[in-house]
């Protein structure tokens, strides 16, 4: 049997260390970790890495804590457009959603349409339009309403600037979160699941729905869920950056993450991590900014959540 391991990200945006309280820190150790479990206990059960992503990054959604599904952030009309993604390594399909409101999971509908259109990526209107064809159910506004991150959007709300997560504010607390797994099969996948920025406009969509810049998974190197400052990771094409260092320079899995987050986006100016896995179910999960709330968990023995470096 293969190695079969899971690894989750909640953001790069962690709260600065002289902000995180004892509770506090409990509290996302707690949720991490519930995410984690959920994951892993559907891969020791045979279950696909693409069931396993989908399911952990449900958990994650909703959480309140977490800068996606439940907890995510107020755009500049004080509503939520969210984003997600998903990549199936084996096949090469893919879904993506953005500019969505009022879904309580992104990321299923993200796997949707993977699986039940002929597409990969639906926006704003026809992407709600598609989730009524499938009968989701909508949740209204309160179900998002956090108080917390409504005082964050308060404080900028008038002005043309919008907040990422990773900014170095003293509460950016909020953060994107990902899974990426290796079935026992040896199959792998990446999903991500985002709310954006806290006061956004215009229609803007990061790096999270799009697939070789947030998100990415391929048998042939490895599966890839980002967080960080999502017009770098665009431009840098991140996820499909490592994977094209593994396929083409013969990298290892650990040296080409390591090569995109420490150098190759730091050149271009942005800031975040990644987590990735590979067909063998190593792990690795460099971040460039003070803490990335993350975990993995292998059937090798490793079952760890962390914060800070
Ligand atoms: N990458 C996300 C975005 O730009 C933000 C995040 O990772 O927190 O939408």
């Amino acid at each position: 049997m293969n190695t079969f391991s899971i690894a989750i990200h909640g953001g790069a945006g962690t709260l600065v260390k002289g902000m995180m309280t004892p509770e506090l820190e409990a509290q996302y150790k707690l949720a991490l970790q519930r995410a984690l479990d959920t994951g892993y206990a559907l891969l020791k059960g045979g279950k696909t890495a693409v069931e396993a992503v989908e399911e952990t990054v449900k958990v994650l959604e909703d959480s309140p804590l977490f800068n996606a599904g439940k907890g995510s952030v107020f755009t500049a009309t004080e509503t939520h457009e969210m984003d997600a993604s998903i990549m199936d390594g084996k096949t090469l399909n893919a879904g993506g959603v953005s500019l969505i409101t009022g879904i309580k999971n992104p990321v299923s509908l993200a796997r949707d349409v993977m699986e039940k259109s002929e597409h990969v990526f639906l926006a704003g209107e026809g992407a709600m339009q598609f989730a009524k064809e499938l009968n989701y159910k909508l949740e209204d506004a309160t179900y998002f309403y956090d108080e917390l991150r409504h005082k964050q959007w308060l404080e900028i709300k008038d002005t043309d600037s919008f907040q990422l997560d990773h900014a170095k504010k003293k509460d950016s607390k909020f953060g994107t979160v990902g899974a990426v797994a290796c079935d026992q099969d040896g199959n792998i996948a990446a999903a991500t699941s985002t709310g954006g920025m806290t006061n956004k406009k215009w229609g803007r969509v990061g790096d999270s729905p799009m697939i070789g810049a947030g998100n990415y998974a391929n048998n042939k190197t490895c599966a890839i869920s980002c967080t960080g400052s999502g017009e770098f990771f665009i431009r840098g094409v991140v996820a499909y950056d490592v994977a094209c260092l593994i396929e083409h320079k013969n990298m290892s899995l650990q040296d080409a993450s390591n090569e995109v987050i420490h150098k190759r986006i730091l050149e271009i100016g942005g800031d975040g991590g990644l987590i990735a896995v590979d067909t063998k179910g190593n792990i690795a999960m460099p971040f460039n900014t003070e803490g990335m709330y993350r975990g993995q968990k292998s059937s090798n023995g490793i079952d760890e959540v962390s914060i800070y470096k």
